[in-house]
């Protein structure tokens, strides 16, 4: 049976293009610390791919206004950035990923948690009542778009009063890469990963304001300039430079097409049952790529077993490590019942999925739904 992945916020397939240049990679033994000609070869590689990085976010490093360093992966790109304001209070929202909310909590400790409306969206007035009452420097760390929901945050109000309280900004980008055109520029951080747009598990990058004093998690050698000690993952850092690289030069028109399939799953499976609901739908921008389809009555852990069976890769949110299907803080937070929130399964699209896949799930959806 031909398998049909449709988890892409999960992680993403090598793009063809990136697959290529990582062979390439390595078949050299390549260390950016080292001295002579490969040395040097492995450092233009890791420039190369910082620039690529920071311009995904039309950041352009030539202005010194931000700098890239890379870490083993978006996690610790978060924990980073929680680690180095600890005289900070952290101002985020229960959406987060946990590798935000489980960073601030222990790396910090000082946090305040904005409420979302039911579209996912966060509460601004909120915001700025919390930064209008606070009695110490505070830092907002707020993803641009949800990882289950696909919600995208309004980014450019949250920057208007980041600014107006002189709030420090901190943006969790992983999932924007090929689904989203931002430009990142106003923020001092932001957090973003190889794996979620064609490159390679294993390596992320924090992008920070250059007057921001980063604190490293490691201590050993100077790598990355005494920020990040560990000899750096050459293969996988050239592969985020590549992917993101191709992201920026072929997203657009990949976009539109992704719309028009999540838009064509979403109707389909409305019209066979009005009771069935999509989560963040009513949020004025999701991404283009993601559904978190409630099918009334069938857990999500019954669905994923007989999806998988019947061919596809799909998720329940947000992956859990255990494999187990947790239930979603995500949901939870936007209000939806405990009951409702069982039966959600994410799906998230790729530009290489077609709209026969989209068809045949939705038959497939149509039996576990119907099923006696
Ligand atoms: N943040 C978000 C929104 C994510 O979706 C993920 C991965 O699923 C991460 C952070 C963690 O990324 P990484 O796998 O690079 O640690």
């Amino acid at each position: 049976m031909q398998r049909i992945y449709f988890d892409h916020n999960a992680t993403t397939v090598v793009l063809p293009e990136v697959r290529e240049s990582v062979l390439s990679v390595m078949s050299q033994a390549y260390n950016p610390s080292s001295v002579h000609y490969e040395g040097r070869q492995a450092k233009l590689l890791v420039e190369d791919a910082r620039r690529s990085v920071a311009k995904l976010f039309c950041i352009d490093l030539r202005d010194r206004k931000h700098e890239v360093v890379f870490t083993s992966s978006a996690t610790e790109a978060n924990n980073m950035v929680f680690a180095s304001t600890k005289n900070m209070m952290v101002i985020t929202a229960e959406t987060e990923h946990s590798s935000v909310l489980r960073a601030a909590a222990m790396q910090n400790g000082k946090v305040k948690l904005v409420s979302v409306d039911e579209s996912g969206i966060i509460n601004l007035s909120e915001l700025e009542h919390i930064l209008s009452t606070a009695e110490s420097p505070c830092l907002i760390s707020i993803m641009a778009a949800n990882n289950e929901t696909g919600v995208v945050q309004p980014l450019e109000e949250i920057v208007a009063v980041a600014k107006k309280y002189n709030a420090t900004l901190h943006t969790d980008a992983v999932q924007v890469p090929g689904k989203l055109q931002l430009d990142l520029s106003d923020f001092d951080f932001i957090s973003c990963s190889g794996h979620k747009c064609g490159g390679l598990a294993g390596v992320g990058a924090l992008i920070y304001n250059s007057k921001m004093k980063l604190l490293p998690l490691f201590y050993g050698g100077g790598q990355e300039k005494n920020l990040r000690a560990g000899t750096e993952n050459i293969a996988g850092i050239a592969a985020f430079g590549k992917a993101f690289e191709w992201n920026i030069l072929n997203s657009g028109a990949r976009q539109q097409r992704l719309l028009i399939l999540r838009n064509l799953l979403e109707k389909e499976i409305r019209a066979l049952n009005g009771n069935a609901k999509i989560f963040g739908s009513s949020a004025k921008d999701r991404l283009c790529n993601t559904s978190m389809i409630m099918m009334p009555g069938i857990s999500a852990q019954k669905q994923l077993i007989l999806f998988d069976i019947e061919g596809f890769a799909v998720s329940a949110g947000s992956a859990c490590s255990s494999g187990k299907v947790a239930s979603s803080q995500v949901l939870k937070a936007m209000g939806v019942s405990e009951a409702e929130a069982a039966c959600a399964i994410r799906v998230s699209l790729s530009h290489t999925n077609t709209e026969a896949e989209i068809i045949r799930f939705v038959e497939v959806w149509n039996k576990i739904a119907t099923m006696k």
